[in-house]
């Protein structure tokens, strides 16, 4: 499996090759230059699988330099049910994602169970487990150094903490994330585990990440490496539960399912396609946004614009406040035909005037027959899903699915199955919940008195320079360059 840049011009390169990697050099984002197919047997057979046994079909055929072997040994590892068994007590933690049926035709995919409560435990865990593997076979050191604004950073410093060879180094914006977020963070003691509380918000944490990233001689010396949402062994392992989903909503291969995904920067849905593509049944991939609707957008109109600062609202589902979405480009990619010259085109007049309009062009029919359907969801929304949904099944759920599940049931066709990915636990944001029900929802055994526990951070400046200096000390660099702090 060779993997190439969407704009074409950085060289091709094998599954371990990007798998410590963010962008392409030359600013794209890599995809496997086929997809795999899955033939018709061959699903037949998967059906019976486990999870960690699919994991490592799916895997297998993305990750062809990693012996056979050891990824089944990695995705045993992996996908347990202790790892998933901290969601609902009456969840089916062997499952790993378990598949709900909250009313006829609408299921709920349980992808929320793993240990920080969010769907991103699903990928991140096996990011873990293959970059631990990949550094004891070649006796190397990785420094990820990351922004979060909440989920992205707790998966990550959970699937990596007391790894050997890892540190996570994370920047989070001082007082902008919820009291269980931070707290799910700042109370790990792991010796490989840095928080750092920037005095700033997530737009600075973000900015100080490609400041320290763009100096790539500092890069290189410090072994850093990224864990964001355009890293494509999270996007292969996501694609494991569209085909688990699949299985779980159908008694045989002639059906199709469609799926709806609460959506950010796109890399959820984006697996969905991937598996469309691979051969799975997939009827309709069904694209929820919150108020910050970008993508509903550009699926309604064929115009992709970009949001600023200013413009991108902060909202009760706060995982989908995003003002661009990363993993966009790929999808792009796939509509052009992989046509490099084109991609690069349209990603340069987004950076010249903030967006580009695919109507006037041959690729919005092609947009138009992909397969995506959109819409969104606010915060009054947000509320009245989450009651109805408790009233008609008895299911609390977060804010993100309720998104997802107010846009599926506006959307369904008669007949239709449609799968909504739960993508956090409710736990996570009792504030939404208590608005909508006013009770506080059941929180996981594990993290009872959460916040209570010690916490650890250090408090750091918005200064690019500073984490440097705070990095190179730590993983023992030597720089020239003032004081360490
Ligand atoms: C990350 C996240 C999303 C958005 O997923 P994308 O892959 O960025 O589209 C949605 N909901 C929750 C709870 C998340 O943590």
């Amino acid at each position: 499996m060779k993997y190439v840049s969407t704009r074409g011009r950085a060289p091709e390169e094998s599954f371990l090759g990007i798998l410590r990697s963010g962008l392409a050099p030359d600013g794209g984002l890599y995809l496997p230059a086929r997809y795999p197919h899955v033939a018709a047997a061959e699903l037949a057979r998967w059906r019976l699988l486990s999870y960690a046994e699919l994991a490592a079909e799916v895997m297998a055929r993305f990750a062809d330099d990693v012996p056979r072997e050891d990824l089944e040994r990695l995705c045993q590892a992996t996908y347990t049910a202790q790892t998933y068994g901290y969601g609902r007590p009456d969840s089916d933690a062997a499952q790993i994602a378990p598949l709900r049926w909250l009313a006829d035709g609408l299921g709920l995919l349980e992808l929320s169970n793993g240990p920080t409560l969010a769907f991103k435990d699903m990928a991140m865990q096996l990011l873990g487990a293959l970059f631990e593997y990949v550094l004891g076979r070649d006796a190397a050191e990785l420094n990820i150094l990351g922004a979060t604004s909440g989920d992205t950073g707790s998966a990550a410093e959970y699937a990596m903490r007391g790894r050997r060879g890892l540190r996570v180094f994370m920047l989070s914006p001082q007082g902008r994330m919820s009291a269980f977020q931070r707290a799910q963070m700042y109370s790990l003691a792991d010796a490989n585990i840095f928080n750092l509380a920037v005095d700033g918000t997530f737009d600075d944490c973000q900015d100080m990440v490609k400041a320290v990233s763009g100096d790539l001689g500092f890069k290189a010396a410090a072994r850093i490496g990224t864990v964001n949402s355009i890293n494509w062994a999270r996007v292969a392992a996501q694609v494991v539960y569209y085909f688990r989903g699949y299985f779980a909503a159908t008694a045989s291969d002639d059906e199709t399912v469609s799926f709806c995904v609460p959506s950010g920067n796109f890399g959820n849905i984006f697996a969905g396609w991937v598996a469309r593509q691979m051969g799975l049944p997939v009827g309709r991939l069904i694209l929820a946004t919150n108020e910050n609707n970008v993508l509903d957008d550009f699926f309604r109109s064929g115009r992709y614009r970009v949001r600023d600062a200013q413009e991108t609202h902060i909202t009760s589902s706060p995982s989908m406040d995003i003002s661009k979405a990363s993993n966009f480009e790929r999808y792009v990619a796939d509509i052009v035909g992989r046509d490099a010259a084109a991609v690069r085109e349209l990603w340069w007049e987004l950076d010249a005037r903030g967006e580009f309009d695919l109507r006037p062009t041959p690729f919005w029919r092609r947009v138009q027959d992909s397969g995506f359907a959109s819409g969104h969801s606010t915060h009054a929304d947000r509320l009245a899903t989450i009651r109805s949904v408790q009233r008609d099944s008895g299911v609390v759920i977060d804010p993100h699915t309720a998104d997802g599940v107010k846009v599926a049931r506006e959307l369904r066709q008669p007949g239709e199955k449609i799968v909504c990915l739960e993508t956090a636990l409710p736990a996570k944001f009792e504030a939404t919940i208590v608005e909508a029900l006013g009770v506080v929802p059941a929180r996981p055994a594990a993290y009872a008195g959460l916040e209570d526990r010690p916490q650890h951070c250090h408090a750091v400046p918005a200064d690019a320079v500073f984490v440097k200096r705070y990095l190179a000390e730590r993983i023992g660099l030597a720089t020239t360059g003032g004081p360490a702090p």
